[in-house]
């Protein structure tokens, strides 16, 4: 009998005893192409040399100090590096150990920043339904996913959500995207002025879905819209790219394809690339200005913020993305496999969309792929690609339940950036037969 609480106690996992660039490998010797790097994580594969040096170096001298004693020159390196690569003004990066962490970071400092300025009376956090921010009792509260949610709902606070950017399923017919894209952002605005003007702290989005739907890119300018209707009424931006960032998309910040720069930007997974658990929080010179020029200090902290070891792991990868200069073949790479996949499912009666950005690619899977009927959910179907994949040593990522009030089954593909062409096919060669055998 196990000891460990699993999360999901009656399946019966392989044991993972090695990894090796784009494989893991189990203790029965069977190879997994790792085609999703556990959720979007593992954007270097596995075993890299120069990052396990980094954190050999780095834990021989310091493992680790606490931050409110010390800092460290690795924090202070990999913070030059975030804060020169990032968007705009976002220059004040808080380390954390995580996505659902950087996340109650920003929504705390979000709420701060009113506090500070003298509008204390913005308490409202405005999320989209179709989100995934983490499972902290904060991030959940804003999330979209009922089936998280449900159990915890009377300990959640109170949280508003407007229409995720979903073409797939509701641009409607005849829609151009500029009309679809106004209509979302008149929604959002609507919603900030129902719950007034004065009283929203915040309106926090994934830059690309994740989570919840498989890499769901926005369509044109609907990150402008959304930037000019939080501008109008003094809302900050909250961008959630603890999936999509960190290179994930071909750039190493997503919402640098948008052209805008929210107010706080959140990272993680791709940060420390799964070598270590790290992630942050990056905020603009104003919001941090307001910080430290009035009360002086964030009101907030955790054990292991600024961990030695976790930043030099993370430094590592950026050094190694930028050096070896991995966005390019990210965003070629991506090109393939979302041209091979679309081919290869071309006459795919259940295969509705391939979709994404960069190595960030989603197929959403479908009852009928004319009326976009989801599949019935009872059957659970990404469970069983992810099943059928895994017999055929490939790992993709499933999702599906309800989210957003329907049903949608979903598999997210998102190998490590240093894929070569001949890795793209092996995955979609693999993957094919696991969506039929899933079907039959
Ligand atoms: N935000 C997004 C967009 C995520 O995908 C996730 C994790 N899947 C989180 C937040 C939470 O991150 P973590 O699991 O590291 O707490």
């Amino acid at each position: 009998m196990t000891h460990v609480f699993h999360r999901y106690p009656k399946q019966t996992m392989p044991v993972a005893k090695a990894g090796i660039g784009m494989e893991l490998i189990d203790s029965n010797g069977k190879h997994y192409i790792d085609a999703c790097g556990g959720a979007a994580v593992s954007c270097l594969g596995h075993g890299h040399p120069r990052v396990i040096e980094a954190i050999r170096t780095q834990i021989n001298q310091l493992a680790y100090a606490h931050t409110s004693f010390f800092t460290t020159d690795v924090a202070e390196e990999l913070a030059d590096n975030l804060s020169a690569s990032a968007p705009g003004d976002l220059n004040h990066v808080y380390f954390l150990s995580g996505g659902s962490e950087a996340i109650e970071a920003a929504l705390k400092l979000a709420r701060q920043y009113h506090v500070e300025t003298g509008q204390k009376s913005r308490r409202h956090f405005i999320a989209r339904r179709q989100s995934y921010h983490g499972n902290t009792l904060g991030a959940l509260a804003i999330g979209g996913n009922a089936w998280r949610r449900e159990a915890f709902l009377p300990l959640l606070v109170p949280s508003h959500h407007v229409a995720p950017c979903y073409a797939y399923r509701d641009q409607l017919r005849g829609e151009s995207d500029a009309q679809y894209t106004q209509r979302l952002a008149d929604e959002l605005e609507a919603k900030i002025l129902e719950l007034g003007a004065d009283e929203v702290a915040a309106f926090v989005a994934e830059t690309v879905v994740g989570a919840t739907a498989g890499a769901v890119p926005p369509v044109g300018d609907y990150f402008k819209k959304i930037r000019a209707v939080c501008d109008k009424y003094g809302v900050l931006l909250i961008l959630d790219e603890v999936m999509s960032g960190m290179g994930r998309t071909g750039y190493l910040y997503a919402c640098e394809e948008d052209g805008i720069v929210p107010d706080i930007l959140v990272i993680a997974k791709g940060l420390g690339a799964g070598y270590q658990p790290i992630g942050a929080m990056i905020s603009s010179d104003r919001i941090y200005n307001a910080v430290v020029g009035g009360s002086g200090f964030f009101q907030h902290g955790h054990t292991y913020i600024g961990h030695a070891t976790a930043c030099a792991a993370a430094l590592a990868v950026q050094k190694t993305i930028k050096e070896e200069q991995l966005l390019p073949n990210v965003l070629a790479r991506g090109e393939q496999l979302r041209a091979t996949l679309r081919s290869a499912f071309a006459n795919h009666p259940h295969v509705g969309d391939v979709r994404g950005r960069g190595l960030f690619v989603g197929v959403e899977l479908v009852a009928d792929r004319d009326s976009k009927q989801p599949l019935d959910p009872v059957k659970r179907t990404h469970s069983r690609v992810k099943s059928e994949a895994m017999a055929r040593g490939l790992l993709v990522y499933p999702m599906g339940g309800t989210v957003d009030g329907r049903q949608g089954d979903h598999i997210l593909i998102a190998p490590p950036f240093i894929s070569t062409a001949a890795d793209i096919d092996r995955i979609v060669e693999r993957l094919v037969p696991a969506v039929d055998a899933a079907l039959a």
